[in-house]
């Protein structure tokens, strides 16, 4: 029963909670690169990235070789948490390229196969560390779908897909989030400091240093500075969410390398494996780890094949300082041409936000941004909206896309935009809805 080229499949067969295959209707079947193929051929730019799991670009083919090798040998595919030839590679290839490199001492944990385990793991053991089980999470941040995850994430249509109550968070304002400059540092100092503000005490401050999936939203190096030494201050732990921005996308392998934090716990995901496997990390300063064996488990916790191709990812692109300059100059790029386009372009009423390869305008016009990303995906670009009302338009390519194609994106990008603020009939002088 194979409805080729069509989406009847999915709207028929499909939980009505699909959500991106809405945003990008075509039915995808080869990728490389920066490219995706549709079953009718048609070549779409990427620059979407699986969400920021893609950073390398679909297929490399120096880890599709490493991970087809590793297939015809019979090499493990699962393995619980056992040991495997793989997994010390991966574990011992992370301490050398990365660890090592940045006087970095952390025990390596794998909490099972996507991000929002690292983070539930994370916060789980900051609470046995501490005997506390408030978590301090900030407005507009996200970091995943199950319930401790969603309880420190902002969004309120996610929140309320819970079905319970969210009660383990203290949401505290993010750097920048009063419009009057408010400083949100000394903001929970104050409530920290009070005995009298109801504030329970929390376990940990959970944070990600650019919120990615909230509307790129930047926290400033000093504003985390000061949250490490507020968290050193009031004895909470540190955790750095990591997993969107993690991984290079910002340039540096962790986001906060050139910041100076020293986290307590980081959680990596999303472009660890850098083939699109599932896979996550939660990493724990060694005076941290109080897990008792066995006391956090679950059967896909081992995904050998993602050990393959995460080794050969390191090997490839961190075992030199090339791809973090690289990412660093194609940001600027990406810099420039966003600043560009909301000078020429002043109906768009746009704010560029971002760091290195993940970056963006918020269209203060409501509904703006996901018109221009539906241009783009006609015009043949991936391009996804971020933040609570999907205002901001985000760039979030493959770090290893060439300058050819990063522009020849941005055109694209440019011709989408003309044509919807044509649609739509806005001038500089519309006021934003
Ligand atoms: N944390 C951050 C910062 C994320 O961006 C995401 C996903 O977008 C998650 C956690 C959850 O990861 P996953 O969807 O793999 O569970």
């Amino acid at each position: 029963m194979t409805d080729s080229n069509s989406t009847t499949t999915f709207e028929t067969f499909e939980s009505n909670v699909r959500g991106y295959c809405r945003s990008f209707p075509t039915v995808f079947k080869t990728s490389r690169g920066c490219w995706l193929v549709d079953e009718e051929g048609r070549e779409y730019i990427d620059f979407f990235a699986g969400a920021g799991a893609l950073n390398y670009g679909h297929n490399h083919p120096v880890l599709k070789d490493a991970l087809l090798r590793y297939i015809q040998e019979d090499g493990i595919t699962h393995a619980l948490d056992m040991a495997t030839s793989a997994k010390r590679a991966f574990i011992e290839t992370f301490q050398k390229v990365i660890l090592q490199p940045r006087d970095m001492q952390y025990k390596l944990q794998f909490p099972g196969p996507t991000g929002t385990n690292a983070v539930e793991a994370a916060m789980k053991l900051a609470r046995k560390i501490t005997g506390r089980s408030k978590m301090l999470s900030f407005t507009n941040a996200f970091h995943g779908m199950t319930l401790g995850s969603l309880s420190v994430t902002g969004n309120a249509f996610k929140r309320s897909g819970a079905g319970v109550d969210l009660t383990m968070a203290l949401t505290m304002p993010f750097d920048g989030y009063f419009e009057d400059g408010t400083d949100t540092i000394e903001y929970m100092d104050r409530l920290l400091s009070d005995s009298g503000s109801g504030v329970d005490f929390p376990a940990a401050a959970i944070i990600e240093t650019v919120q990615a999936e909230g509307g790129i939203n930047v926290a400033s190096a000093e504003w985390l500075r000061r949250l490490e030494q507020l968290c050193r201050r009031h004895d909470m732990l540190l955790i750095v969410d990591d997993i969107q921005v993690g991984c290079g996308r910002t340039g540096t392998f962790f986001s906060f390398e050139e910041i100076g934090l020293n986290p307590d716990i980081i959680c990596l995901s999303k472009s660890l494996s850098g083939y699109g496997l599932p896979m996550a990390l939660t990493l724990i300063r060694p005076e941290h780890d109080l897990w008792e064996p066995g006391e956090h488990n679950g059967t896909f916790r081992g995904n050998n094949p993602a050990f393959v191709t995460a080794t050969a990812a390191l090997n490839t692109f961190w075992k030199d300082g090339e791809l973090a300059e690289e990412t660093a100059r194609k940001g600027e790029l990406v810099r420039e041409f966003l600043t560009d386009t909301v000078k020429r372009y002043p109906e768009l009423h746009g704010t560029v936000r971002g760091r290195g390869l993940i970056q963006g305008i918020e269209c203060a016009v409501d509904g703006l941004s996901a018109k221009i990303c539906h241009a783009a995906f006609e015009r043949g670009l991936i391009i996804e909206t971020a933040g609570p009302e999907s205002k901001v338009f985000k760039l979030l390519p493959a770090l290893v896309i060439d300058d050819t194609l990063l522009r020849q994106g941005f055109d694209i990008l440019r011709q989408s935009i003309e044509a919807v603020l044509e649609s739509e009939g806005l001038t500089a002088e519309s006021v934003p809805a």
